[in-house]
């Protein structure tokens, strides 16, 4: 038995076999046993591999070379002597008939010999040539594996480990045989948190080398609650965690109860309170508990895991189906939100040094204005079926909030000459996420009708803590001063010009936060569907005036630690169930 810690992202017990995910990038594959019977075979894949990856170096080395000319296309003759070296050829195949091992164990046991063998060089020249050599080597995994991560398919119910995991690839898996995931890297704000959290699969990221420890089809226990990985369980334990997890269903069902009252103060103040969801059928989930709404609905998954973009009819459709489905509760749709970790496979994106930096969001939609046309017109149509309300992600400037409002006018002018219904009054709100956009709230708000305070970028963007590094996890703290200061300066921008204010991040998810998001004066609060019940339990637990006055002192304290020990305190008087133990 063996304990592995990480950063607990979605909540939750699951006992099971694991599966663990090859990656391409991290040179672990088990040691696959074959039989003597199969030793031609193996080798004969590993030799189909080098034959297609050497056709696919030199289709490299030929555009580069007609494009950029032969200097350039010269690195590309070293990484066709690596694959041609003899020597690593014959290593390769004395590991496959000495172990009888599948080639690509073979192959990564010698990659990992000539790393070790190069780091130790002292001629710097040489030693960056571990480059080349771990590119060209992923390149002939991705052969050798035929596989394409995007499509993970499991034939049992498993518990998911890799080392990484693309939102798109989680949202794709088969929510009824994925147990939980465990990932060696990632941070609580991921993307592929929030999908597992939408899925209500429990999750542990950051688990430094899950996938080197864990073997496919070993027991595994994941406490998504606490952040903890077992390897291997003894009886006691599994009986211990199957208890816990049979208690947390239970305080599921008992929250739960709550599905049909509002969100609203010992003292009568109501605020939204609305779910996340990337897809359609997360609905039903929305209403088992207890949404009033949807406060973001994230389009871009619409756009993933395909080799072409959505037309408008397509968006029509689909955006129609969440209106009606949602028979007149308020339904935030934001635009497409590329970038970051979320990339579409159908749009040749450059890669970026510094992708949630980058051209992304909004800044994408404003340069490939033919796309965000054909959204926003999708979104202003299905509007005339429903509550729509539409919101742009990322504005740091007055400018391209203005820029956005130009190109929706210009949509709702086209629909109008063309004899298409829309909602004229459709609201339109920005996203706050980057600490520019909070400083001028105030400027913003003019030409708004709400503002959505996304936190999962705030807090990257205001601490510069990058939300998807697992090593710098313990720097992204949700109650940091400086983000109550944000926060409390866009709710009074917003309210100055009568507009409202929603935070539609992660960190609202947080019962004690949820308490000092109500103090700060915030008019709707949307999480993921399964954590409204807690939240709602929060707001019905406390007086609006005592909220405010535990903003206030909140807001004196120095630091982030400082603050979460108080808010828990406070919490604890008021829902002792609702803090974990
Ligand atoms: C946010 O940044 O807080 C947010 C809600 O958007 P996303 O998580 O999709 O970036
Ligand atoms: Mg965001």
């Amino acid at each position: 038995m063996e304990t592995l810690k990480g950063i607990p992202v979605s909540p939750g017990v699951a006992i099971g076999k694991a599966y663990v995910l090859h990656s391409e990038d991290h040179f672990n594959f088990p040691a696959r046993t074959i039989s003597v019977a199969d030793i031609a075979k193996e080798i004969a894949r590993f030799e189909n591999a080098l034959i297609q990856t050497r056709a696919e170096i030199m289709g490299i080395r030929k555009k580069i070379s007609a494009q950029i000319g032969r200097e350039s296309s010269d690195i590309f003759n070293a990484h066709l002597m690596i694959l041609e070296d003899r020597t690593l050829i014959e290593d390769v195949i004395s590991v496959i008939k000495g172990k009888k091992v599948g080639c690509e164990y073979a192959f990564t046991t010698i990659m990992q010999r000539y790393f070790s063998a190069f780091a130790q060089i002292d001629d710097e020249y040489l030693r960056e040539r571990i480059s080349d050599i771990r590119d060209i080597g992923k390149r002939l995994i991705r052969n050798l594996c035929g596989e394409k991560r995007d499509h993970v398919e499991l034939t049992e119910n498993r518990i998911v480990v890799a080392h990484d995991l693309s939102p798109s690839e989680t949202a794709m898996m088969d929510k009824n045989k994925l147990l939980a995931i465990v990932a060696d890297v990632g941070g609580p704000t991921s993307h592929m948190a929030i999908i597992s959290r939408s899925m209500e699969i429990p999750a542990v990221v950051g688990t430094d080398g899950a996938t080197l420890k864990i073997q496919s089809g070993d027991t595994v226990i994941v406490d998504g609650t606490h952040g903890v990985v077992i390897l291997n369980p003894d009886v006691a334990t599994i009986q211990e965690y199957t208890e816990r997890g049979y208690r947390i269903s239970e305080q599921i069902t008992a929250l739960d109860k709550l599905r049909d009252l509002p969100a609203e103060t010992k003292d009568g103040r109501r605020i939204s309170l609305a779910a996340n969801i990337e897809f359609h059928d997360e609905i039903p989930s929305v209403y088992s508990h207890g949404g009033d709404g949807i406060g973001l609905y994230r389009t871009e998954y619409f756009y993933m895991n395909r080799t072409d973009l959505p037309s408008e009819d397509e968006q029509y459709r689909a955006y129609k189906q969440v209106a009606e489905s949602m028979k007149g509760h308020s339904v935030i749709v934001r635009t497409l939100d590329l970038g970051g970790d979320k990339f579409l496979s159908s749009l040749e994106v450059p890669n970026e040094m510094n992708p949630f930096l980058g051209w992304r969001a909004i800044r994408f939609c404003l340069t490939r204005v033919d796309i965000f046309k054909v959204q926003l017109r999708a979104i202003l149509r299905a509007s005339a079926h429903g509550n729509f309300k539409v919101m742009y992600p990322m504005i740091s400037n007055l400018n391209e909030l203005k820029q956005a409002n130009v190109i929706l006018r210009d949509c709702q002018e086209e629909l109008k000459k063309e004899g298409l219904a829309y909602d004229p009054k459709m609201e339109v709100g920005a996203m706050i996420e980057i600490p520019s956009a909070a400083l001028i709230s105030d400027i913003l708000a003019k030409e708004v009708d709400f503002f959505s305070i996304g936190t999962n970028d705030l807090i990257q963007y205001a601490l510069a803590v990058d939300r998807v590094n697992e090593k710098i996890a313990y720097l992204y703290e949700p109650t940091h001063p400086a983000i109550l200061k944000l926060i409390r300066q866009v709710v009074e921008s917003g309210h100055r010009h009568k507009k409202w204010v929603g935070c539609c991040g992660e960190m609202a998810g947080d019962p004690a936060i949820a308490m000092l998001l109500l103090g700060l004066g915030i008019d709707e609060i949307s999480v993921s569907p399964f954590i409204l019940p807690k939240v709602k339990k929060s707001i019905r637990s406390v007086n609006y005036e005592d909220a405010k006055l535990i903003a206030e002192k909140a807001l004196q304290f120095h630091t982030g630690e400082e603050i979460r020990v108080f808010i828990n305190q406070e919490l604890k008087r008021v829902a002792p169930d609702l803090v974990e133990d």
